[in-house]
């Protein structure tokens, strides 16, 4: 089976307990949950049986440990996250808005995150890898940016491929050069997930159509347009697929994009057809918002199995 990389931030998430609840002011927390898209998705990969591994760096901490254990114990490859003394896990505190918005506090260039490299364990997991995944949100300083577009560079040279989720955050969209990196990453993809607007910071069109002809002339293989609790919708070169969401009561909905893309692209690398990966990945999505905590909703392929054939689409 083919191998899958992810890099980037790893962070524990730190969730406010009330809807509406303010960081202006002391309140109720819940956490800390293992947290940071790649990490998500590594997760989310891993468990479903896809060969997955992942480059970042944690600090030597309970925080840091709480991350590697997950991924450990969801089968993901471990092996190329660093372990910093002196420096503290990447954090991410989120409370959400009556109007379900959400709003970040994010610690990541300034944590053991910010120390991401291609050290020699991050070499050796790419030299085993088919396909490279890489978040928007990955992409938060200089360093992290060398990291993701030499970990495409690796795996493109030997005929690998690749896959971006813009993952946008506002919070964290002023970095330096992260703009120009999110064109870059998106220049070299195979597969596009973006989600709601994200489709419209990459092209000058402003209908869906538009915008995915415009992004698929450009080279894409396909597009694959997240539309939260409605599903998705796959595009490429041969026309269109939709794919309904699942029906369920959305408690969390942080990590779903995270968790429909790695069981997309894990069953694209596997040659199933748009319609069964996109009916994985629904299922993916719609578990993972059904528990507090990003991580907290992957489940393994056969609960996803159980799930499907259960499971009511809208
Ligand atoms: P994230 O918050 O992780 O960044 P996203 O904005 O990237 O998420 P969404 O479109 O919100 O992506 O969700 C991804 C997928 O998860 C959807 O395409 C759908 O399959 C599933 N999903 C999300 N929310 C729900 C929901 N409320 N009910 C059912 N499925 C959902
Ligand atoms: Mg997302």
């Amino acid at each position: 089976m083919k191998k899958l990389v992810g890099a980037g931030e790893i962070l524990v998430e730190i969730m406010a307990e009330r809807i509406g609840q303010s960081f202006l002011e002391p309140g109720p927390l819940l956490g800390p949950y293992p947290s940071g898209a790649p990490a998500i998705f590594i997760g989310q990969a891993a468990a479903l049986g896809q060969p997955a591994g992942l480059i970042g760096a944690v600090g030597d901490d309970d925080f840091g440990r709480l991350n590697i254990d997950r991924l450990r114990v969801l089968g993901a490859d471990v092996s190329a996250i660093a372990v910093h003394t002196g420096h503290a896990t990447g954090t991410a505190f989120v409370t959400y808005r009556a109007d379900a918005s959400r709003h970040f506090v994010f610690n990541i260039r300034n944590s053991a995150a910010g120390l991401i490299e291609t050290n020699a364990a991050a070499t050796k997991l790419l030299a085993g890898a088919d396909h490279v995944h890489v978040m928007g949100s990955s992409l938060f300083s200089d360093r992290a940016i060398t990291v993701a577009l030499s970990a495409i560079e690796t795996v493109k040279a030997k005929g690998g491929t690749v896959s971006f989720d813009p993952n946008i955050r506002r919070e964290i969209m002023q970095a330096s050069g992260m703009r120009e990196a999110l064109d870059q990453v998106l220049a070299q993809a195979d597969i596009f997930l973006p989600s709601g607007e994200e489709l419209f910071l990459f092209s000058s069109a402003t209908d869906e159509k538009g915008a995915v002809d415009e992004l698929l002339a450009r080279g894409l293989s396909c597009i694959v347009l997240k539309k939260g609790a409605a599903g998705a919708v796959y595009h490429d070169h041969h026309g269109a697929v939709a794919s309904p969401g699942f029906a369920v009561d959305e408690i969390d909905p942080t990590g779903a994009g995270d968790c429909f893309g790695a069981a997309f692209v894990s069953f694209w690398l596997r040659g199933a057809a748009p319609a069964e990966a996109l009916r994985i990945a629904n299922a993916c999505g719609a578990l993972a918002v059904t528990r507090k905590g990003p991580m907290e909703g992957i489940f393994p392929l056969e609960a996803v199995e159980a799930f499907i054939a259960t499971g009511n689409t809208q």
